[in-house]
């Protein structure tokens, strides 16, 4: 295309990245660039961009912001409904087009429509592994299952190589003005509970960091990533969900690397959550099984300590407190972590997964509409892929089986000069400190009142 002075806009979201973004290397082919964020807290709903995301997104759009203004193109930051936004942008400086990744979740499918109802939207692939449209059953509908997917994903890999931030790439001679990052008010400050934040290094340079030291370490991933005790995942999840890193970057990292199958299967998740929710937009709040919608959950003051007492890590179960308080300090929990915290929500206190989903959703930095829900779903047993209700996780057979001791004593300090016999269920070994909370209900107890619930439902 020849080139002009017309501007293009990129539209930015989560994909806040100049490498492999192909929605800025169109805009930069065209001419001259106008790079936009709108801040929408009205489109998503519900789904607003929680409090742990918002310490992200701060530092996050001050790293696109830098990268973008060494290259000439200052970020135009905007509040409001993001498609009107974009759409006045537009006509305010006659943009030729607007180029965007393609998102998946449904408030953002439903911006896209409307935007490009009133202005030549291009719609780019570059969230996933592999295009929405390209993993799909012989009959050409969209998998449910997450093996068959994977199986059908694997065939259009390896993705597309990564491409390097645009050389063309240039702004507008006299762009419009926009806000200042620093009156959206993203960071917490009386009280400033993000300390632990510290932690993370937002931004597409901490991201590449990240994979650099992980792929030193993907070769122990299978065996590793179930102990929480130590760093045995990649924790790129907030990087990958803010897109300051393409999944066609990491694949190409580390797919000759020794011991990278397991790993890359686990990517493969993320696509899997991204088609179900295409399926099923409202996969946060309905029941993949609808039978399910029988089923009783405990509401009313008892319920409501319970739930209190899970999200500050007081259940009186070492691993499920350790983990909401690792949620709470730094903004991410380990994976085995989060199924069993899930899973004792769910099961042992009998409490709608939807509770636990909303406070994942404010608490995560990784928080992502397709992977919470969808692994929500998946732990209560309410998905469409996931086991019966039934199948419900012992925490106290979890927390010694993965190793969960040195966990423990990071996140439960009290614990800490407990041994390793005592300290997966101190109260039964009779060394609890005082302070400790009694377990909020046995297993059995517990076990037996979930049980009981879905044979309820059942009949
Ligand atoms: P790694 O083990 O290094 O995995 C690499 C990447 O693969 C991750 O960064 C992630 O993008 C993807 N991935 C891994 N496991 C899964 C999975 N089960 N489902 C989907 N994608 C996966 N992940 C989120 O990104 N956002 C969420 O909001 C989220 N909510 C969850 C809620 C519950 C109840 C559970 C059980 C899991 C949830 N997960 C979520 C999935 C998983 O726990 C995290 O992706 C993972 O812990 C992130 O750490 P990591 O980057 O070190 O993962």
């Amino acid at each position: 295309m020849a080139k002009s002075d017309t501007p293009s806009i990129v539209w930015f979201r989560q994909d806040l990245r100049l490498a492999d973004q192909p929605a800025l290397a169109a805009a930069a082919a065209e001419g001259p660039v106008l790079a936009v964020y709108v801040l929408d807290d009205e489109t998503p709903g519900d789904w607003r961009i929680g409090a742990a995301q918002r310490w992200w997104l701060h530092h996050a759009l001050k790293a696109l912001a830098d990268a973008l203004a060494a290259r000439g193109v200052p970020l135009v930051l905007r509040r409001g409904r993001a498609a009107e936004e974009v759409a006045r942008l537009a006509r305010e400086v006659g943009a030729a087009r607007v180029h965007c990744l393609a998102h998946q979740e449904p408030w953002w499918c439903a911006a896209e429509a409307a935007l490009a109802e009133v202005v030549e939207l291009v719609r780019h692939p570059g969230r996933l592994l592999a295009e929405s449209g390209l993993v799909r059953t012989g009959t050409g509908g969209r998998f449910r299952i997450f093996t068959p997917f994977w199986r059908a994903l694997q065939q259009q890999m390896p993705p597309p190589a990564p491409q390097p931030v645009p050389e063309s790439l240039r702004g507008m001679a006299s762009p419009p003005r926009g806000e200042r990052l620093e009156d959206w008010d993203l960071l917490p400050r009386a009280p400033d509970w993000a300390g632990g934040f510290a932690h993370w290094t937002p931004g597409a340079a901490g991201a590449a960091e990240r994979l650099e030291t992980f792929a030193e370490e993907v070769g122990g991933y299978d065996q590793n990533h179930n102990l929480p005790s130590i760093d045995g995942t990649s924790s790129l999840s907030p990087h990958l969900h803010f897109g300051e890193i393409s999944p066609a970057t990491v694949w190409h990292a580390l797919a000759r690397r020794t011991g990278a199958e397991p790993y890359l299967r686990e990517l493969g998740w993320r696509d899997f959550a991204a088609n179900l929710i295409l399926q099923l937009p409202d996969y946060a709040t309905a029941n993949g099984r609808p039978a399910m919608d029988a089923l009783r959950w405990r509401t009313g003051e008892a319920a409501d300590a319970d739930f209190r007492a899970w999200t500050r890590g007081r259940t009186g179960y070492p691993i499920v407190d350790a983990g909401m308080r690792q949620l709470w300090h730094i903004g991410w929990m380990h994976n085995r972590v989060r199924m069993i915290t899930a899973s004792f929500l769910v099961k042992h206190l009998l409490i709608d997964w939807r509770r636990g989903e909303r406070w994942f959703w404010d608490c995560l930095v990784d928080a992502d509409y397709g992977n919470n829900s969808v692994n929500w779903q998946w732990v209560a047993g309410t998905g469409v892929d996931s086991s019966p209700f039934g199948r419900i996780m012992a925490p106290l057979v979890q927390s010694p089986k993965f190793d969960a001791s040195g966990y423990i004593c990071e996140w439960v300090p009290e614990l800490a000069r407990l041994d390793d016999a005592a300290i997966h269920d101190p109260h039964a070994a009779g060394v609890a400190p005082a302070g400790y909370p009694r377990p909020r209900i046995g297993h059995r107890e517990g076990r037996e009142r979930a049980l009981a619930a879905a044979a309820a439902a059942r009949a």
